[in-house]
């Protein structure tokens, strides 16, 4: 991988890559569709992290169908897969590890220990070996991807971090790997974080800029659905990740919430843009 990223960059050509963990589905395509227009060669990687998931949670059941994605990946015409194995990238012996302080304990980082130390590990550690001039990331994933940027930017790496919109279902739900763990019967309820957004994305486009209330407009709409388990339903700003009281900054609703044994994560993007809030579901 190294050897192929390396003689591209020396022809002068702009290096893609888009980390994923596979399962892949139209949200990672999207990701893919916007890199094959900007970068070639395009490498995507699949890898399912073991250090990003605690011990508890679903790495041994995180579906992993490898024909499927290789067929979309060539449908999609990336020049490239990368593959490792979880040896080759953590071998007997490995030590290094990368710890972006504070964005790391946050919500999503206090929710799940030791998440954000593997994810930012990894990223990096993809970025060594593939050395790409852009790489690609959801903003479904928007605290994963604000820590990227942190951690490019606090160590100097010369890969510009480039963030995609949320692909969606029909109903809104965010597409996910985990959707798959959804039953028939839970399915329907799971569209609540995009309704529960949708009514923060409404108030704010009719002014509501206290975040205190729009954040209770959050709660109320998940609180309506039984089936739901809220993990947290914050309004934050969108470089800290600290709670805000008014929206004078960019700020993200964010929710996470189990349903069934799925545990889902969305986000609506809420940008001041003069006197009026601009949103992005
Ligand atoms: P994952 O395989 O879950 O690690 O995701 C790989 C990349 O795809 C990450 O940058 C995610 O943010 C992105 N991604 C996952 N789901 C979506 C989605 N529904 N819309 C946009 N990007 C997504």
């Amino acid at each position: 991988m190294k050897e192929k990223a390396r003689e591209a960059r020396l022809e002068q050509r702009v290096v893609g890559l888009v980390p994923t963990m596979g399962a892949l589905h139209a949200g990672h395509l999207a990701l893919v569709e916007r890199a094959r227009q900007e970068c070639a060669p395009l490498y995507a990687s699949i890898f399912l992290n073991p250090k990003q998931f605690a011990p508890q949670e679903d790495l041994s059941r995180y579906p992993r169908p490898l024909e499927a994605d290789i067929q979309k990946l060539t449908a999609a015409r990336v020049d490239g897969l990368f593959l490792p194995e979880a040896a080759e990238i953590y071998p007997r012996g490995y030590a290094t590890y990368v710890d972006v302080e504070g964005l790391s304990d946050r919500l999503e980082g206090k929710s799940r220990p030791g998440h954000f130390r593997g994810v930012a590990t990894v990223v990096l550690k993809l970025f060594e070996i593939v050395q790409p001039h852009r790489a690609y990331f959801g903003r479904k994933d928007a605290q994963q991807v604000r820590l990227i940027e942190q951690m490019v930017r606090d160590l100097n790496l010369d890969t510009e971090v480039v963030v995609c919109p949320i692909v969606r279902e029909a109903d809104g739900l965010a597409m996910s790997s985990r959707n798959t763990y959804l039953s028939a019967e839970e399915r329907p309820a799971a569209s609540v974080l995009h309704r529960a957004l949708n009514a923060v994305a409404e108030a704010a486009a009719r002014g509501v800029g206290d975040a205190i209330e729009l954040q209770r407009v959050l709660r109320k709409v998940l609180e309506g659905e039984r089936r739901a388990r809220v993990d947290y339903a914050e309004i934050v700003d969108a470089e800290t990740f600290e709670p805000v009281v008014r929206i004078t900054r960019r700020c993200y609703a964010l929710v996470a919430a189990y349903v069934g044994r799925a545990r889902l994560i969305d986000n609506l993007l809420i940008k001041p843009d003069g006197e009026d809030l601009r949103v992005e579901l």
